[in-house]
């Protein structure tokens, strides 16, 4: 006998959406989140959901449709992730986008949140928290069992298939179980193991799901303990980072700067979208990286931080803010020097690279064309008044885990071999077959945790013959 049709594990967007749809079809559900409040790393978020063909964007007068954005996520990742996935993904982003607007969340902007050519990424009025607070309170309206300050250990397995959880010293049977724990951000273990390419930088690391204290990996785990495939192995987010202001996440670099490696090159526009910059910044020798900047550009540049609030949402970053940077260069954090001769061997940069890449950059700087990398900026400084100023900037920020549970295309988790476990799903960030190599834009992460929550719902709910019950 079961104690429930379908226990969900987390609360966040996923489990939240998994528990709405699972319980519109008629099943008895309990929802079971470890921290004190749902929302998880949803409720924090930036609230940027990446859809396609949705009435936002007709509204906008924005032609898309759920084609153009599989074509793009597939081609961005060279084929390298799944198209059954990316193809749901894609054909159920708008029906998500419409379910939050049911909710009574709006979207004011739709931008180009990746490094597409059409506008999907869906800015919510009130970011991450207007989409848990509507989560939340729908949750709550139709009455969904829900148990707080819980955090589930392990499931329960009998002849191969998952029939509950344990948690709290009670074990609790259900016909079907959907793990929906986030990704992995605040366990350094999980951080070595699946992720290493941000675990790299040691004590510099932080991850966006800092205010989220359960978001530790434990889906992995449950994987892990019963002989699930874990795939996407460090496929996460990383987000460039100058570190200078602790645990604040930096996402765009300001256009003023100079970014070289430590062969004294450019290698991107330094205003590159996040989602292509920190992994660029990570390819680079010594993966890291050195922001130069003048006199001119500290004085003048850093007033501006429009670049830090791409997304509308009134942010403004403090980290590139004159006041901050003084204080790291009279600390000598920021290096600083009166020749860029002296700067290239405080920063221990290729000096006769860095003079002709100033010498380039300073050109096309006086004519406003960046000829080697195409930046298109405002505020395009040349570095001619001493001092000059180094900063140095790693890939250090995790803005997504990714790595996570293998699941097919009805979000059933899969074995080391390819076969269902029977009784067990997954959605949103601890699943590991979304993502792909590469992040397609800001929003992927919402999106997904909304249609394959849903799906997780329905289909686990189907599982049991709860569909068929109802159409009855
Ligand atoms: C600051 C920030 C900004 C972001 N901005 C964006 C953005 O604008 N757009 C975008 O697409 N993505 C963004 N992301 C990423 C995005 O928020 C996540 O990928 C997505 O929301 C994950 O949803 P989820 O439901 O899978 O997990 P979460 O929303 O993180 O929910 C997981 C829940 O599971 C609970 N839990 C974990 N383990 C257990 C356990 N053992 N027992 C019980 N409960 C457990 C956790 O406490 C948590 O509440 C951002 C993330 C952060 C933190």
């Amino acid at each position: 006998m079961s104690d429930y049709d379908i226990i969900i594990v987390g609360g966040g967007g996923a489990g939240m959406t998994a528990a709405l749809h699972a319980h519109r079809v008629g099943a008895t559900v309990l929802l079971l989140e470890a921290d004190r409040k749902l929302g998880g790393a949803t409720a924090l978020s930036d609230g940027v959901v990446y859809a396609a063909g949705t009435s936002v964007q007709r509204a906008h007068g924005i032609e898309d449709d759920p084609q153009a954005m599989f074509d793009y996520i597939m081609t961005l990742n060279a084929w390298q992730t799944r198209p059954d996935i990316i193809r749901l993904l894609a054909e159920r982003s708008a029906a998500a986008v419409d379910e939050l607007i049911a909710l009574g969340c709006t979207f004011e902007w739709v931008v180009k949140s990746g490094v597409d050519l059409v506008p999907r990424g869906h800015c919510t009025v009130g970011a991450g928290d207007a989409i848990g607070r509507a989560l939340r309170e729908e949750v709550g309206a139709k009455g969904i069992e829900t148990v707080l300050d819980t955090r589930v250990e392990r499931l329960l397995v009998e002849d191969g298939r998952v029939v509950g959880i344990h948690a709290s010293g009670m074990d609790l049977r259900a016909g079907a179980v959907i793990v929906t724990t986030g990704g992995f951000g605040n366990s350094p273990g999980m951080r070595a193991r699946y992720f290493p390419s941000a675990a790299q930088h040691g004590d510099p690391v932080y991850a966006v799901h800092n205010g989220a204290p359960f978001i530790l990996g434990d889906g992995l785990k449950f994987g892990e303990m019963i002989g699930a495939a874990i795939v996407g192995h460090d496929t996460g987010l990383v987000i460039a980072s100058s570190g200078l202001v602790p645990n604040v996440v930096e996402a765009y670099l300001p256009p003023w700067i100079m970014l070289v490696n430590v062969r004294g090159q450019r290698f991107m526009p330094e205003n590159a979208p996040y989602a292509v910059s920190g992994y660029l910044i990570n390819q680079q020798p010594e993966a890291r990286a050195w922001a130069l900047f003048d006199e001119s550009a500290l004085a003048v540049g850093s007033q501006d931080k429009s670049f830090s609030n791409p997304y509308h949402t009134g942010y403004s970053t403090q980290v590139w803010d004159e006041a901050v940077l003084r204080k790291h260069i009279a600390t000598g954090r920021i290096r600083s020097a009166d020749t860029l001769e002296e700067l290239a061997e405080r920063t221990n940069v290729d000096a006769l690279a860095l003079k002709e890449t100033v010498t380039r950059y300073n050109a096309d700087a006086i004519c406003g064309t960046d000829s080697d990398w195409g930046k298109v900026a405002p505020h395009y400084f040349p570095l001619e008044n001493a001092p000059f100023y180094a900063a140095e900037v790693r890939a250090s920020t995790i803005g997504q885990t990714s790595a996570g549970l293998d699941i097919d295309h009805h979000t059933r988790v899969r074995d080391l071999h390819g076969r269902v476990i029977p009784g067990l799903f997954a959605a949103g960030e601890t699943v590991g077959c979304v993502q792909g190599q590469r992040y397609s834009g800001g929003g992927m992460g919402v999106a997904s945790a909304l249609v394959f929550g849903r799906l997780a719902g329905e289909q686990a709910a189907a599982s049991i013959g709860i569909e068929a019950r109802v159409a009855a």
